[in-house]
């Protein structure tokens, strides 16, 4: 087998589930023919990444580089590549490859790839072999059709977020049709939860924030949500029994579930982008009376990926941000963990070019 070509790149990884994160150098493919190689401006930070880093979903190989919400600038291009010049903008979420071949890649659907879809961390890296490394880094290489375009106007950094926060939330509300005349509630007022009540409020819904902080009020109606309940307060939840007609759950952590099935309404959804580590207990009575679906979904196609961004782009939505060096990283997911954010920390890149 030949080795393939390789270039350094700085990046900021982990050894293991309870280090710190701290530089690293990583070893980068040189372009091959259907490949870009995107000098990273801005990498957006998500729960997902601390997660993964800490081995809360048991899978995690180290080291550990993670971030896929990336969002550079293009300087090399394989032979083979259409899409892209050197000079371009471009794009990377959370999947690098998939089959290609497989009913849910030919549908557009590749995160639902029967083989898998190879991520963009924490996946067998089908190039170098070991696995993927992800965006906290200063480059990366990943074929053109993995790569998204950025719409011109936009503000980069805030654009970072919604190659995951973005997609996560824009694909099940138009899977379950949200729109006009449906009350609809987000659940977490953190990165997926903020751009929920935007695209809810875009598509026309009336949107209903669940938060577990009075702080976030007034952001909550900022942000377009037309009611904000603060869900400690029991009787303030149980006020919107069987009323919603669907519910987007963005939380990162242990929380009753039940308590929102119980606010949809007949034939109503209750559906999960949050990924805690524990498994949630459902309590069946709540969704047999009256015929509830419960349901999840996972961040959404290439197509579809860039569809959100033109969305995005046409309507003026982007994330609501605040830029942090990557020295600052640790500090950032501490104020993850205690729903300090609003309402994602993106990275400024050239901190680690230095
Ligand atoms: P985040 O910015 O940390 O937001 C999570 C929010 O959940 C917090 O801001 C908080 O909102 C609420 N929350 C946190 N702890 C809670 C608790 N103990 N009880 C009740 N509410 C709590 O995280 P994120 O980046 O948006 O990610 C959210 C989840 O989605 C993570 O588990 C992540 O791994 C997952 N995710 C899934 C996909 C997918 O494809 N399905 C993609 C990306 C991320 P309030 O302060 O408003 O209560
Ligand atoms: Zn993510
Ligand atoms: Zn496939």
């Amino acid at each position: 087998m030949s080795v393939m070509a390789t270039t350094t790149a700085r990046a900021y990884g982990t050894p293991s589930a309870a280090s710190a994160l701290a530089q690293l150098n990583i070893q980068r493919r040189e372009p091959t023919p259907h490949d870009v190689e995107i000098d990273i401006l801005y990498c957006g930070v998500c729960h997902s990444d601390l997660h993964q880093a800490r081995n809360e979903w048991h899978n995690t190989v180290y080291p550990c580089v993670p971030g896929h919400e990336i969002v550079g600038r293009i300087t090399r291009v394989g032979s083979a590549v259409t899409k892209f010049n050197p000079g371009d903008l471009g794009a990377v979420g959370c999947m690098v490859d998939s089959c290609r071949t497989c009913t849910s890649c030919l549908a557009g659907t590749e995160q639902y790839c029967l083989s898998f879809p190879t991520l963009t961390y924490n996946c067998p890296d089908k190039h170098l072999g070991g696995h993927t490394l992800g965006g906290y880094s200063t480059s990366i290489v990943v074929d053109e059709a993995f790569t998204l375009k950025v719409p011109a106007g936009m503000d980069l950094a805030a654009t970072a977020p919604l190659l995951c926060a973005g997609i996560t939330t824009y694909s099940p509300l138009r899977h379950w049709k949200v729109g006009p005349g449906q009350k609809v509630g987000v659940v977490g007022l953190g990165g997926l939860g903020h751009m929920a009540v935007k695209f809810a409020r875009a598509f026309g819904a009336h949107v209903v924030l669940f938060t577990t902080s009075p702080g976030k009020i007034n952001d909550g109606l900022r942000l377009g949500a037309h009611e904000v309940v603060v869900s400690k307060d029991a009787n303030a939840v149980k006020k919107h029994t069987s009323s919603f007609h669907f519910i987007l759950d963005a939380v990162s952590a242990q929380h009753d579930i039940n308590v929102y099935l119980s606010l949809l309404k007949l034939d109503g959804t209750l559906t999960l982008v949050g990924a805690p580590e524990h498994p949630l207990p459902v309590a069946v009575f709540n969704l047999l009376l009256p015929r509830r679906n419960f349901a999840g979904s996972a961040i959404g196609g290439i197509a579809e990926t860039q569809e959100m961004l033109d969305f995005c782009a046409a309507h003026k939505i982007a994330s609501d941000i605040e830029i942090i060096p990557i020295q600052k990283i640790n500090e950032a997911w501490d104020r993850l963990l205690r729903q300090d954010v609003r309402y994602r920390f993106v990275i400024d890149m050239a901190s680690l070019k230095g």
